[in-house]
């Protein structure tokens, strides 16, 4: 990340380049009102002039001009008064006008010492930045089956286990593990609180606790106070509900997943921009900017923004024809758009809001305020889109977000030549699994395959719950014979997973079809075809993984009758 003082750097460099071009944007407004005529009423260079005039409004006091805004201010309200009446202005208006236009050119020669504050600009980054990275999970535990069987199961779910019975093995063994996550039983044999003491005195004097999970057959109060104070980050009954412990487990590795917000950033000004750039980056926003706003379409569906910062008033289109534009795309329905304009009427404001804006910033805006209002909105918008887009079960994408995933990446493919296949899971008699065991078993099998899923594929993938028992799995740039090799790992592995309702214990099994672009080149086909290999797969006797036989062309498909 850039440092503050690069930032200063960058902001002094900008300032300087803004500098150098007032005086050609200053000769460009003396050109253009010396074309107003003077006795017909041309509404067109008006308009030019008062955007050209109000640019500098807003610019001047971000670049340390504030003798310039406020000139500016003054020549654009005169200027705006002249368009309420469409008519030419009288002398007595031209001389006032002109002279104030000449007067840019003293105020541009003198930069005021006072600009924006940027040293207080800090990096804000995504929530869940600082996840651990887990590298093994200690179990420590007296009762030796129960230790082999957790260790077992978390085996499964892909995490590296090391089971110890005793207190001495572990303390021995914990300095040369880095990385771990211990899971501790409370008491032990001649030591009511052996686990709660033993992680107390190895917590003291670290920089980084350990992180520490207690197991305990007691829950009561002092007993969880006792672990807090050891440090845990979390505290199960023995009575173990496996599938909780390893949604803790999940939650504390998996959330490195964050990526950089991105913001949209539509304004006329290449100086503006680059400026706001360089403030978001300080704060590890990545950003991508657009100088003209009947360009923006493509940027759009491409940079994929969290948010977009559009200018009031640019050439071509404004701020508000623009903000409708966009919300009138289904996908961009609920982005957060904001505005950010040197226009302080507030009715403006207002009726820029109600044609789809989320805020009004003015310019020249704090740079921490720009950060702090563009990552709290970003924040709460894919908050709200994670629960829109998300499956309440398992947390995975829902229908209809897989499905929008799927045409993203199938369009994705074409355009780069990348690989990419699409699979459908089905378990299989589920429906038997729900009469014997129960529902809530039943559930409970669908949150360890989610699980397992989401596990073993990696980060690029997307794995979605696809209806009730069924899932949807994205694997980009992979081909169909490493897809097939992964899905049967992935199905050998849940096979063997043991399930438990009440004191029964069972396993279940899936079947799965997979399809790939190569062979079916629109999300459609290949989405058909992936189901029909899935159908394929329970016929021939369920789980296993059938890959779809590729389409063939029209003139080898043989002929009927
Ligand atoms: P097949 O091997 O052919 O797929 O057989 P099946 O029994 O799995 O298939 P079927 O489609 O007949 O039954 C699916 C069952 O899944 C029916 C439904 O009650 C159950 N189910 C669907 N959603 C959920 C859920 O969220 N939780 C639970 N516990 N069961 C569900
Ligand atoms: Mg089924
Ligand atoms: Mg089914």
């Amino acid at each position: 990340m850039a440092d503050i003082g690069d930032l200063t750097a960058k902001i002094q460099m900008l300032s300087g380049v803004y500098a150098a071009q007032l005086p050609e944007k200053v000769a460009q407004i003396e050109q253009l009102w010396r074309q107003v005529p003077l006795v017909r009423w041309d509404e067109e260079v008006l308009q030019t002039l008062h955007r050209r005039v109000h640019s500098l409004t807003g610019s001047g006091k971000t670049f340390g001009f504030a003798a310039l805004s406020d000139l500016a201010r003054v020549i654009e309200y005169d200027l705006s008064l002249l368009m309420q009446a469409k008519v030419p202005p009288n002398q007595a208006q031209r001389t006032h006008l002109e002279s104030l236009i000449s007067e840019l050119h003293q105020v541009i020669l003198d930069p005021t010492a006072s600009q924006p504050d940027h040293s207080g600009v800090i990096a804000i980054m995504p929530p869940h930045q600082d996840a651990l990275k887990i590298r093994r999970i200690l179990i420590v535990d007296d009762d030796i089956s129960f230790a082999e069987n957790l260790s077992n199961q978390l085996r499964y779910f892909g995490y590296d286990t090391r089971v110890f019975n005793t207190i001495s093995e572990f303390i021995q063994a914990i300095d040369q593990n880095t990385d771990v996550v211990v899971i501790m039983d409370i008491s032990f044999p001649g030591d009511n609180w052996g686990g709660v003491t033993t992680m107390q005195q190895l917590q003291q004097g670290r920089k980084n606790p350990i992180p520490v999970i207690f197991l305990s057959a007691q829950d009561d109060f002092n007993a969880r106070l006792e672990a807090v104070r050891a440090g845990s980050i979390a505290y199960f009954n023995k009575a173990l509900n496996v599938s909780r412990l390893l949604d803790k487990l999940d939650e504390l590795t998996s959330i490195q997943i964050s990526t950089p917000y991105r913001v949209l950033i539509v304004d006329d000004s290449p100086t503006l921009t680059a400026y706001y750039t360089a403030i978001l980056k300080q704060a590890g926003v990545h950003t991508y900017c657009v100088n003209d706003p009947l360009t923006m379409m493509e940027p759009l569906h491409e940079f994929e923004p969290d948010l977009i910062l559009i200018d009031m008033y640019m050439p071509g289109c404004n701020g508000m024809e623009l903000a409708k534009v966009i919300r009138q795309l289904d996908k961009f329905v609920s982005i957060p758009i904001v505005f950010l304009s040197g226009e302080k009427d507030l009715d403006k404001q207002l009726a820029a809001m109600d044609l789809g804006g989320d805020d009004f910033l003015t310019k020249p805006i704090q740079p921490q305020h720009l950060v702090t209002s563009v990552t709290s909105r970003i924040r709460r918008s894919l908050m709200l889109r994670s629960f829109m887009m998300r499956d309440s079960l398992t947390g995975l994408l829902n229908h209809t977000a897989i499905k929008d995933q799927l045409d993203r990446e199938v369009a994705r493919s074409k355009r780069q030549g990348t690989a990419c296949c699409f699979a459908m899971i089905d378990i299989d008699f589920f429906k038997k699994v729900n009469d014997t065991y129960g529902h809530a078993a039943g559930d409970r099998v669908i949150k360890s395959l989610s699980r397992l899923l989401k596990q073993r594929l990696r980060e690029v993938d997307a794995v979605g719950r696809y209806g009730g028992e069924e899932f949807a799995v994205i694997l980009t740039d992979t081909n169909s014979v490493t897809a097939i090799k992964v899905l049967d790992k992935i199905r050998e592995d849940f096979s063997s997973l043991s399930h438990f309702a009440d004191k029964l214990e069972f396993s279940v099994t899936f079947s799965c079809g997979v399809a790939d672009v190569m062979n079916f080149n629109d999300a459609t086909r290949l989405c058909n075809a992936a189901d029909k290999a899935l159908y394929q797969a329970k016929h021939q006797g369920r789980n296993q993984v059938v890959g779809a036989h590729p389409e063939l062309p029209p003139s080898l498909t043989p002929k009927i009758g």
